[in-house]
């Protein structure tokens, strides 16, 4: 039996460290360990919930860090949720956009220990608070991010039999541009027929090379680019795309419902990478995604390399949203080293299936928690 509405009596919060499965070459740097900030919170009658925020190995892709999420979120957001009844998911998000600014992942974490804990409370999937979910499985593509074109076809051609991804997706450097728009055509011919291709260039591009290589990269067959030019540059992609009619996915540009508005009015994408780490929590994305649904932009859904738990909320999430045209890149366990999770999620035939247990569906490993937790200490003391 439980009591409404829930009161949250406790939150807790830990850092942990873990190394990624292959260090991932990105337009700002390499990133070598993702830091996972793990939030658990319990309800009045003693039922927990857990939440995260995945920073990749630093505040280099977004403004936050692990040691900044944790501060905001035990500084900050802590004292303005304990003890305060919360009616739903809509009210807490609310709740928490009020209390601090910015702070996306924090807020995004403590949302999703919400989430987790309002499933568990009723003993049913946390999609109920979604709104249920529209599809079961989730398409997941798979990063090809070495830096070495033969390395990466090889590692495509192993990811397309074991696990069946039917979408790659590819960092470019910032650096060899040239070098490195011939790899991603190489790697579209190799897998033409068989799996699409999308370019992540993470703001790493100015409009003249943009303009300059795409033309390339639209004539091998890419399927889309990934945020070409910095964030802050919407006039210079809308006169991008106005001069070529290629797939652009919005991406770090994104904050929430009301860039969404703005990049759909001026028409600066022609499609959303969601993240709710990014958006401040999973309603604001869930906001985002209806935006772009009525615009007629497409949708994919993304990652911040979560481990079992945040990807779970996200297949969720995902799995809520009526239009998710180009699937998503949920493949975050894959890529780290060890989970959170007892059991990892896993992809076959190219999909996830969206977890159905109490809450995120997901069971932590408390051992090894432990164990992350400690080595965390032990490298940042
Ligand atoms: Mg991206």
């Amino acid at each position: 039996m439980t009591t409404v509405p829930l009161k949250i009596s406790s939150l807790k919060v830990q850092r942990l460290d873990i190394p990624l499965v292959q260090p991932i070459a990105m337009s700002f740097g390499t990133v070598s360990k993702q830091n996972i900030v793990l939030v658990r919170i319990t309800d009045q009658d003693g039922a927990e919930g857990c939440g995260e925020a995945a920073i990749l190995g630093g505040p280099y892709w977004g403004a936050e860090s692990a040691e900044g999420v944790q501060a905001a979120i035990e500084k900050y957001i802590a004292p303005a949720i304990l003890g305060v009844p919360l009616d739903g998911l809509e009210a807490a998000s609310l709740l928490l956009g009020k209390t601090i600014r910015g702070n996306a992942a924090a807020k995004s974490a403590v949302e999703m220990a919400i989430l987790d804990l309002l499933g568990r409370r009723l003993d049913a999937s946390s999609a109920l608070f979604l709104g249920g979910l529209c599809r079961t499985q989730i398409p997941v593509a798979w990063t090809l991010s070495t830096g070495n074109v033969e390395t990466d076809i090889a590692e495509g051609e192993r990811a397309l039999l074991d696990r069946g991804h039917r979408r790659f997706k590819v960092k470019l450097a910032k650096t060899n541009i040239a070098q490195d728009v011939q790899r991603v055509a190489s790697i579209v011919e190799a897998f033409r027929g068989r799996a699409t291709v999308i370019a992540d260039v993470n703001q790493g591009w100015d409009e003249v090379t943009a303009l300059r290589y795409l033309p390339l990269l639209q004539e091998a067959g890419l399927e889309a680019i990934e945020q070409p030019l910095p964030s802050h540059d919407i006039e210079g992609i809308v006169r991008v795309r106005s001069r070529l009619n290629i797939e652009v996915i919005a991406d770090e540009v994104l904050t929430d419902a009301s860039t969404a508005l703005l990049l759909s009015a001026k028409g600066a994408a022609s499609a959303f990478a969601l993240k709710p780490n990014r958006d401040g929590g999973l309603i604001n994305t869930k906001r985002l995604a209806g935006i772009a649904n009525a615009a007629g932009i497409k949708l994919y859904g993304g990652t911040a390399l979560e481990t079992s738990l945040g990807t779970a909320a996200s297949a969720i999430l995902y799995g809520s949203i009526p239009e998710l045209q180009l699937g998503s890149e949920l493949f975050g366990p894959l890529g780290l080293e060890c989970d959170l999770a007892s059991a990892s999620l896993s992809v076959r035939n190219g999909v996830l299936d969206v977890p159905t247990g109490a809450g995120l569906g997901v069971t932590l490993d408390e051992d090894r928690i432990r164990e992350l937790a400690e080595r965390t200490n032990a490298v940042f003391k």
